[in-house]
């Protein structure tokens, strides 16, 4: 859209405007079309205006208070708890000055918004902010509120950011020429790991994913010429928070990438959290630091935080649409609708085609959809998982065994998801009275991960939401769960003879605290190491699972040989990735049936393997491409 298109959309917004609103100003920031307004309180009485927008110019709209109507926030917070009865208990109250909002944190907002929001609407009216009412985090996050805090501090930056970003997506462009579309495979392919791809169509780059490879440390092809410089990048997408897709991005801040990151809204916060960590954890290795923690806060930033089934304009010719692909909290399908209809396609990142203990499963039905890019971590013709419930009964059988000779049990756990699930299963074996109830310990960032999963019920499966709302029956609240938080903690627990369950990262034993406790308990044959996660091909993980009793490990800078006596057993069916059936079923299943397949994210003969099953079962055209193979979808 150029200048001239922009006044065009101004002229339409004002046309499908009733008369006797006052408009006073419309600016793009980000995707969004902003609208700011003397007359908030007729928008919120009429919120039809707004979809009726949406609908007709095919644009997000978001609808502010004229800041000029804003009554001071002491005056404004004093009339709000007037208006709020006791029994909402609230928590904070916080002031957006740029946005017009001002939310109300509370244990029961139900009782804040009143009957169809009469009451939220009388506050907006009687105080001209925008009231919003949410439910207080049951368990706080030290993230959630750094990352809205720094948010918060830098809000002046940010609004330039957001301001450039909307003009970089307005900006005029080449009429002539014929449209297309290809993709480079820049890491993660035949591989899992350094998830990397870059979508180039007439208008516009767009990278999807920026990994790490945990297990080796390599980065994406990032010196190849499609990509360079940064600065033509319209776009990076982050399709969730694991390391083997976003660990690498803050250091692409660090090489000048200066645009927007579009990931649901847990995504950003899981993403902090998780490249903080890591800083800490290569400091801790010795090992060369990609990038600090200032890279880090440049990323949270730029940020543009999009819901699901929330289609956005993120370049003059590119509409995103996130839906969830099942596989961790805020974990998403990247859908782009590409030269308004002249391409669909949709990267699944991974994804996990059935229901879990935490999420629903990933989506399957999209509006359009021609080509598919698709993980294959388990996609291997021998890869099949057993279902939720036979994985819990193993668990359970292995926990019963070790409990039963007072036993310690030591599970190496992704801090995201696996983690989670692990939790609930304990939770509720404990709590029926299956398992005695004993500690167990949370080390790594397992408790702020946790606490992040409270914070966005609407990202979980619906039973476990319910759960979450009614206080007394969370399970991530139980007693049985204990915070690792300091290393003479860790020390106690590492020599108690007390029989207890703990869980700790990383997943993969690549380093972090689970190595503390696995080298002071692997020669003791009473106690027990349950992998429940997937560990990659060169990862310490991999190796101890396929029963090497002797190992070397590099222990802050010294070699030191370990003989295991440990009990070393895999619960399988835990996978937040889908299984080879569930993969195939996925593809069957999939609305509309893409005419084109690409098969990534999984070691080399599965990649190949898979591709070439689905090309067998379903004629549909697959490709199992190489890193740095460029493919034209259209
Ligand atoms: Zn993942
Ligand atoms: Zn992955």
């Amino acid at each position: 859209m150029s200048a001239d298109r922009f006044d065009g959309l101004r002229e339409e917004v004002r046309r499908n405007i009733p008369s006797g609103i006052d408009i006073t100003s419309i600016d793009l920031e980000g995707p969004l079309v902003v609208i700011y307004t003397k007359d908030f309180d007729k928008f919120s009485e009429n919120s039809n205006i707004t979809k009726v927008l949406a609908t007709q110019l095919k644009k997000r709209f978001e609808i502010r208070p004229d800041p000029k109507t804003l009554g001071a926030t002491d005056e404004v917070e004093e009339k709000i708890r007037a208006r709020i009865p006791e029994e909402a208990g609230v928590t904070g109250m916080f002031f957006d000055y740029d946005t017009g909002v001002v939310t109300v944190e509370a244990v029961n907002p139900g009782s804040i918004i009143g009957k169809g929001g009469q009451q939220l609407n009388d506050m907006k009216k009687e105080t001209g902010w925008n009231v919003q009412a949410v439910r207080s985090p049951p368990i706080p996050s030290k993230t959630v509120k750094e990352v809205r805090g720094y948010i918060r501090y830098a809000r002046d930056e940010r609004a330039e950011i957001l301001k450039r970003i909307g003009r970089r997506i307005a900006r005029p462009t080449y009429d002539n020429g014929e449209q297309y579309v290809r993709m480079t495979a820049l890491g993660g392919f035949r591989q899992v790991g350094r998830s990397a791809t870059l979508l180039m169509t007439k208008e516009s780059k767009i990278l999807i994913d920026c990994g790490l490879d945990p297990s080796s440390d390599a980065t994406p092809y990032f010196s190849v010429p499609e990509i360079q410089p940064l600065s033509d990048l319209d776009a990076v997408v982050i399709t969730h928070a694991h390391m083997d897709h976003c660990g690498l991005l803050p250091a692409l801040f660090k090489y000048g990438y200066d645009g927007p990151v579009y990931c649901t809204p847990p995504t950003r916060d899981l993403m902090a959290l998780l490249q903080l960590d890591s800083i800490k954890l290569i400091y801790g290795e010795g090992k060369k630091i990609p990038f600090d923690a200032k890279n880090v806060r440049d990323e949270v930033l730029h940020v543009i935080p999009i819901g699901y089934e929330k289609t956005t304009d993120i370049s003059p010719d590119v509409r995103l649409t996130f839906y969830n692909a099942g596989h961790i909290l805020g974990s998403s399908i990247a859908h782009f609708n590409i030269g308004n209809g002249f391409h669909n396609v949709a990267f699944t990142g991974d994804t996990k085609f059935e229901k879990t203990w935490l999420f629903n499963q990933a989506c399957n039905k999209f509006i359009r959809l021609e080509s598919i890019v698709v993980e294959s971590t388990y996609g291997g013709r021998n890869d099949m998982q057993p279902s939720r419930m036979d994985a819990s009964k193993e668990m359970f059988d292995l926990l019963k065994q070790a409990a039963d000779s007072n036993g310690k049990v030591l599970i190496p756990v992704f801090a995201v998801g696996r983690s989670q699930e692990v939790m609930l299963v304990i939770e509720e074996l404990m709590r029926s009275g299956r398992l005695p109830k004993m500690p167990v310990y949370l080390d790594g960032m397992i408790w702020e991960a946790t606490a992040i999963h409270t914070a966005y019920p609407e990202y979980l499966n619906t039973s476990l939401k319910t759960q979450i709302f009614q206080q007394n029956e969370n399970p991530f609240l139980s007693p049985i769960f204990k915070r690792v938080e300091t290393a003479e903690m860790r020390e106690e627990i590492c020599h108690s003879p007390d029989p207890c369950i703990v869980l700790a990262t990383s997943g993969m034993m690549t380093g972090g605290p689970v190595m503390e406790y696995f080298k002071e308990w692997c020669d003791d044959p009473n106690t027990w190491l349950l992998f429940v996660g997937y560990q990659s091909e060169n990862s310490i993980g991999r190796t101890i699972q396929r029963g090497r009793k002797d190992i070397s490990l590099n222990d802050r800078g010294k070699v030191i040989n370990l003989d295991i006596k440990m009990n070393i057993e895999t619960v399988d069916g835990f996978s937040g990735h889908s299984d080879r059936k569930q993969l195939m079923k996925y593809i069957s299943m999939l609305e509309p049936k893409p005419s084109k397949i690409v098969v990534g994210h999984g070691e080399d003969r599965k990649c190949v393997d898979f591709a070439s099953s689905l090309y067998q079962k379903y004629r549909i055209e697959t490709k199992a491409p190489l890193n740095l193979e460029t493919i034209r979808l259209k």
